[in-house]
């Protein structure tokens, strides 16, 4: 219903709101091109069918007004090398000079406009702004997964102007199917891997994924608080003594559902904060005092993989350890390859959420796996069970 499969768009100018928030080095050269590789499906569809394509965009998080490092124009070459035709930059997002370039552009065309951020109203999801943009096109298509989660002029206030011409692009789409497979029609059993620094920014993740999982695997350092509020020594490991409170009662209220809950048996544990740290391994539950865990041991790796293997469906979010370094990544890298075989052997594989996703890059194990979500913030708010801003514009 939302999707751009079936709709016409000879002649009409599109406008999408695109995730170009890339990541430049000194010389402004993208350094990292997958966001803009991800919005290339929608743009090439509506180019294809005869629209011109009018791109939207932020970039980095200007203040008060227009500076040069944070153009969209810095952009420009990435994109047209990626979509193998020229794009015009527009120098600003709104205005009647803008407005006028964007409307002269030939069909097939594909113009970027400048970085919405220059505007204060954009981050303000300012309505007279929205409608400026609302200009610009005959038809909105939201394809910024990673900024669903904001309400902000350009994904969402935007919307109420085309109240019969808003659509989804491929990549929202994507993400919006994948994750809904998992929360709402999953085969089971369902295994939910959650990991990460802290307890207290995945609480409403836990909550909401007690309602859906029959398995739920808790590492990181995220584990300690757990491990701590159940009696257990750890050491200098990363403890959250605010939380010991809510990890009994997710733990209880796990329970009384009949879920399965995992927490690690062993650790690696290190004597400082390093990669260069003389480690070892222990109990998890037995941390010696000067020493923290900095990753899952080899036997959690084996008992999260059985646990992996034997589910239908399996939703990972937050790595095991530190995997940024290298003697710290064996847990999440166990825990990857489990997904992996799992994934091989027919279950559903969803990777979401920011470092798990980067880990799962740096082992190069992506293609391996069901779906890998591009957002972030984006994807934890989902987990949480909240209606994205961005999504229910297009909906409503
Ligand atoms: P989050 O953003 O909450 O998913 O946390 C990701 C971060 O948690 C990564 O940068 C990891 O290095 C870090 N992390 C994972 N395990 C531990 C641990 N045992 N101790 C300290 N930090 C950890």
């Amino acid at each position: 219903m939302y999707s751009i499969d079936q709709v016409n768009f000879s002649g009409k100018r599109v406008l999408i709101r695109v995730d170009f928030n890339v990541p430049l080095n000194g010389a402004f050269e993208v350094t990292d091109n997958s966001r803009i590789k991800a919005a290339i499906a929608t743009i090439r569809k509506v180019t294809s069918a005869g629209g011109t394509a009018i791109l939207m965009s932020h970039l980095g998080r200007p203040k008060g007004g227009p500076q040069d490092k944070y153009s969209l124009k810095h952009v420009v070459p990435a994109l047209e090398e990626l979509l193998g035709h020229v794009v015009s930059f527009i120098p600003n997002c709104v205005g009647e000079d803008a407005v006028a370039e964007s409307s002269s552009l030939v069909e097939g065309s594909v113009a970027l406009l400048e970085n919405l951020r220059f505007h204060k109203e954009e981050e303000a999801g300012d309505e007279f702004f929205a409608g400026q943009l609302a200009e610009h096109g005959d038809i909105y298509i939201n394809d910024a997964f990673g900024t669903a989660h904001r309400e902000h002029a350009s994904t969402a206030v935007i919307a109420r102007f085309f109240p019969h011409d808003k659509y989804f692009g491929y990549l929202m789409e994507d993400e919006i199917r994948n994750i809904e497979k998992v929360l709402n029609q999953p085969e089971h059993p369902v295994c939910a891997i959650i990991g990460g620094a802290k307890v207290s920014s995945k609480i409403a993740v836990l909550r909401n994924l007690l309602g859906k999982v029959d398995k739920l695997i808790i590492g990181g350092g995220m584990a300690f608080t757990f491990i701590r509020a159940k009696g257990g020594k750890t050491g200098l490991s990363l403890v959250e003594e605010t939380e010991f409170e809510t990890a009994l009662d997710i733990l209880s209220e796990a329970h009384k559902r009949g879920i399965q809950v995992f927490l690690p048996t062993d650790v690696m544990v290190a004597d400082e904060f390093s990669n260069l740290a003389n480690r070892k391994r222990s109990n998890a539950d037995q941390v010696p005092s000067g020493w923290m865990g900095l990753d899952i041991g080899p036997d959690s790796v084996n008992a999260f993989r059985e646990a992996i293997l034997s589910s239908k469906t399996i939703l990972w979010n937050g790595p095991m350890g530190v995997f940024e370094m290298d003697n710290f990544r064996d847990g999440t890298l166990g825990v990857a390859k489990a997904m992996v075989e799992a994934t091989a052997s027919g279950s559903y594989s969803l990777v979401g959420g920011g470092d798990s996703v980067a880990a799962i890059n740096q082992f190069n194990m992506a293609s391996q796996l069901s779906y890998v979500s591009t957002g972030g913030g984006a994807m934890l708010e989902l987990l949480e069970g909240i209606e994205l801003p961005g999504i229910k514009a297009i909906r409503n």
